[in-house]
């Protein structure tokens, strides 16, 4: 077989032989980038040096993977996790194995042991990696029948892994070795362990066995690994960034929220300060909807369960809802979604063509089932508030319709700071309702709203919904991590179940077309979001509160009241400090409070009626006038007053 590995050269291997028989002649040709780490195939499979190669085909092209390859890091992770279970193994022989794959950010073993690994552990255990990866141990792979790879395994104690031998459909199975250490794998790895150039081992946590609760608990060591020293420390100093804008400890400092145990796990209560920047928000929100032709909502939060039944929800979304309830011999449900609700509110009336488009918009408070293990802080909870509206229009409205959608949902993500977003369509998938005919219609238009827009996009192909084409949207935040907040659906189904008309031009009936569409997602997610982005200092027009006003000495207590009653009279959101403490630690509690701007009030000011202003950011304006603060505060309300 020819195989020709891309920028490098065309060799011939036999067949089922590894890559590895090539070693030497690629070095040979002393590679610019060095030897390739592994390779890719044709097809996306990551292929390491050490697998054999079974081609069909006479010839098989292959692209080589270097350091700077998001697939090299994966096979380097593969083998890190390897590293660990030996290490592991040498420190703790009992300790038995589950598996250990290469995640987006690092790997992770799963293992058992009679109890959880401590901090203390990990750092032995990290020791204990190190000295491996200095050994520069050869990774080799071997081929075994299942029942030779059983006896291996039994010998070695690993139920674990005998489990998973019997769960493998071929005949043969793989093993890879390094050093003493062998381990049940179909690769890929790295050549030997020497290519881990830097490594740390970063928490433990439990984790059953196969995810499943009726399994035994392991214990799950995370890592990361790198080609490179400086970028292990870019990532752990990415990781301390990430901690410092934790939106969990930051709502607990700045008390905009909590979740309360005895209250329920992934129930939210906003405090006061998270309350005011909620309420802005959904003024906000509220006011740039009913400009753009939006009709505001409320709808309860309960309904009949039978109404869960004609929309298909019971069927199809059973299980991330909360279990119904009797009240007087009938079964109510809560609302995992408002959907329903707006049909109710078509349905009203007859609705002519020229009726078309409604929009109907809510903040609607929905409830969802979300296993415990996955709650997190506002991002995953059990009641949220969506940022909801669904759109009823006919086939010719509907690309208008999503431009306008996308439009909104950009100008809304720009306000908040996020300039950079991914956006994905997902297409038709294997099972769907509604014809064919439509779902080209609405595909078309979705990807022809997003050219108008000219933002670019990728596509899911056969991703969407059953009931319809989707696009989701992805927001960057300042650290580069992307949150799921946006999504704009097309829906053929609902408007079927509940039999939503309208009356054409042509007199008869005709079937609306159904856009469910939510702008933030959620408040309680997209302020987790927000909290992080900006590390709890929310810009002037959205801090609960925007202006304290400190005093140096009693004496100017009476001037500072005329100046804070001034700010207040005008809208400002304003908290005084006239306590008798040193004004350093005023300032510093103020900074703590993330308080956009100080104003500063000693004898001098008094005097001449003038103003110190100090930014949290340490910058500081000294006697100036109350009106020229004011115009500065006027200027960064911006956002709020100037929006169109
Ligand atoms: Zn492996
Ligand atoms: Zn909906």
């Amino acid at each position: 077989m020819k195989i020709s590995v891309e920028g490098i050269g065309e060799f011939e291997l036999s067949d089922n032989s590894p890559l590895i028989l090539l070693l030497d002649k690629i070095k040979e040709l002393n590679p610019k980038k060095g030897l390739p780490v592994a390779f890719l195939s044709p097809s996306g499979e990551i292929i390491d040096w050490h697998t054999p190669i079974n081609s069909s085909a006479p010839s098989l092209s292959l692209k080589p993977l270097y350091p700077e390859d998001k697939e090299a890091l994966l096979v380097l992770r593969h083998t890190a996790s390897h590293v660990l279970a030996q290490a592991v193994k040498e420190l703790f022989p009992k300790a038995k194995l589950g598996i250990g794959p290469a995640i987006d950010e690092g790997f992770y073993y799963d293992i058992a042991y009679e109890r959880p690994f401590t901090e203390e552990d990990l750092a032995k255990i990290e020791e204990k990696v190190k000295e491996i990866i200095n050994k520069d141990l050869t990774l080799k792979r071997e081929e075994l029948s299942k029942e030779e790879a059983k006896a291996l395994f039994q010998s070695l104690n690993e139920d674990f892994k005998l489990e998973l031998i019997e769960e493998i459909p071929e005949d043969k199975v793989s093993v890879y070795r390094q050093g003493d250490f062998v381990d049940l794998c179909r690769g890929p790895h790295v050549l030997s362990t020497g290519e881990i150039k830097a490594i740390k081992l970063l928490s433990v946590s439990g984790a059953y066995w196969k995810g499943d609760e009726k399994n035994p608990m392991l214990w799950r060591i995370y890592g990361t690994a790198f080609f490179k020293e400086e970028d292990l420390s870019a990532y752990l100093n990415f990781l301390e960034e990430v901690k410092k804008r934790d939106h969990r400890r930051l709502g607990k400092e700045l008390e905009l929220f909590t979740i309360e145990e005895d209250i329920g796990p992934g129930l939210v209560i906003w405090l006061p300060k998270g309350a005011i920047v909620r309420r802005i928000i959904e003024d906000f929100w509220k006011d740039e909807h009913l400009k753009r032709g939006y009709q505001l909502l409320y709808t309860p939060h309960v309904a009949l369960l039978d109404l869960w039944k004609t929309s298909g929800h019971l069927d199809f979304y059973r299980e991330n809802m909360f279990p119904p309830m009797e009240l007087e011999n009938r079964a109510y449900q809560l609302k995992p979604m408002n959907c329903p609700f707006h049909i109710y509110v078509y349905n009203q009336k007859r609705r002519s063509y020229r009726e078309l488009p409604l929009r109907f918009c809510e903040l609607g408070t929905v409830y969802r089932f979300e296993r415990s293990g996955v709650l997190h802080g506002l991002l995953r909870v059990r009641g949220f508030t969506q940022d909801d509206a669904h759109i009823f229009c006919r086939e010719d409205q509907l690309q208008e319709e999503l431009i306008k959608v996308l439009e909104l949902v950009i100008y809304f993500l720009k306000l908040f700071g996020f300039e950079e977003y991914k956006v994905y369509l997902s297409t038709r998938p294997e099972k769907y309702v509604g014809d064919e005919k439509r779902w080209d219609l609405a595909e078309s238009s979705l990807q022809s709203a997003l050219q108008a827009l000219g933002l670019p996009y990728e596509i899911d192909p056969g991703e969407g919904v059953f009931y319809g084409p989707k696009i989701d949207l992805k927001i960057k935040d300042v650290l580069g991590r992307e949150w799921q907040c946006s999504t704009v659906q097309v829906d053929f189904n609902l408007p079927e179940r509940f039999d939503l008309v309208y009356v054409g031009e042509d007199n008869k009936f005709h079937r609306p077309i159904m856009i469910h569409r939510a702008l933030l997602g959620s408040l309680e997610r997209f302020l987790g979001v927000l909290i992080e982005h900006y590390a709890g200092a929310f810009p002037f027009w959205l801090a609960p509160v925007q202006i304290k006003v400190l005093t140096i000495k009693d004496r100017v207590i009476p001037y500072a009241e005329t100046v804070s009653s001034r700010l207040k009279s005008l809208g400002f959101r304003v908290e005084d400090d006239f306590r008798p403490e040193k004004l350093n630690y005023k300032i510093r509690q103020a900074q703590l409070e993330k308080v956009p701007y100080m104003i500063i009030l000693g004898e001098k000011e008094m005097e001449t009626g003038t103003v110190s202003l100090r930014s949290r950011k340490g910058e500081q304006l000294n006697n100036i006038t109350l009106d020229e603060a004011i115009e500065r505060f006027k200027s960064e309300a911006q956002p709020l007053f100037g929006a169109s």
